[in-house]
């Protein structure tokens, strides 16, 4: 960036129903330089392999709803019968100081993000869909992954279909092909967004 220039980092929302393989794309997208991954806090238990404080900050109902009271998440959500929730400090700090954050969360998380009330991050949002292919694949691909039980499976290509109906909400919708197809889109997505006229500040 030139001396005469500066910009405020943007906020990357990325919004895909289950068995969309929006962990594999988040997972490579976290390695892209200056770009900070915000960890949600859930209540959901681990899964196997996943890493408390990488993956989720795996918290107790109590716990959770300690720090919805004391105003901790920019914006938390019911999904799938458990709780998760943005927190509000990592993702302005990293904003405030130009670097770009990755946030993946909800429908209902994008929703309540797009309507917040602070227009410092209104203004930084840049919301992605990846919708996801039909329900047949989708189901596919959740009992491939083996991770949930076939009445979960079933809640959760309930909810998929529920979200694929609101991706006119997003500014962006990324019609997933392959992961390698997806991630190239993602990236000219973020690329484009920062050259945003908008988004500079004059020194
Ligand atoms: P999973 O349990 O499969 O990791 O995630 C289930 C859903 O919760 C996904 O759609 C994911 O994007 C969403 N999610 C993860 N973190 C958050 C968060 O902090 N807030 C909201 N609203 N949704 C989240």
């Amino acid at each position: 960036m030139s001396k005469q220039f500066s910009r405020h980092g943007i906020l990357f929302l990325i919004s895909a129903p289950s068995g969309a393989g929006k962990t594999t794309l988040v997972e490579k997208l976290r390695q892209t330089p200056n770009l900070f991954y915000s960890v949600s806090c859930t209540t959901r238990a681990p899964r196997t392999g996943e890493i408390d404080g990488e993956d989720y900050q795996f918290l107790s109902d109590k716990d959770f709803r300690a720090r919805v009271e004391a105003g901790d998440f920019l914006e938390h959500a019911r999904v799938h019968c458990d709780y998760y929730g943005t927190l509000r400090e990592p993702v302005l700090a990293n904003l405030k100081s130009g670097v770009d954050v990755l946030i993946d969360i909800d429908t209902q998380g994008a929703a309540a993000i797009r309507n917040c009330d602070d227009p410092f991050i209104r203004e930084a949002l840049s919301d992605i869909f990846i919708m996801p292919p039909d329900h047949e694949e989708l189901r596919r691909r959740l009992h491939k992954r083996g991770t949930e039980t076939a009445q979960q499976i079933e809640s959760r290509v309930a909810t998929a279909a529920r979200e694929m109906e609101l991706w006119r909400s997003y500014r962006y919708t990324v019609i997933s092909g392959s992961v390698e197809e997806d991630l190239q889109k993602l990236r000219r997505i973020m690329s484009a967004e920062s050259y945003l006229s908008r988004r500079l500040v004059q020194k």
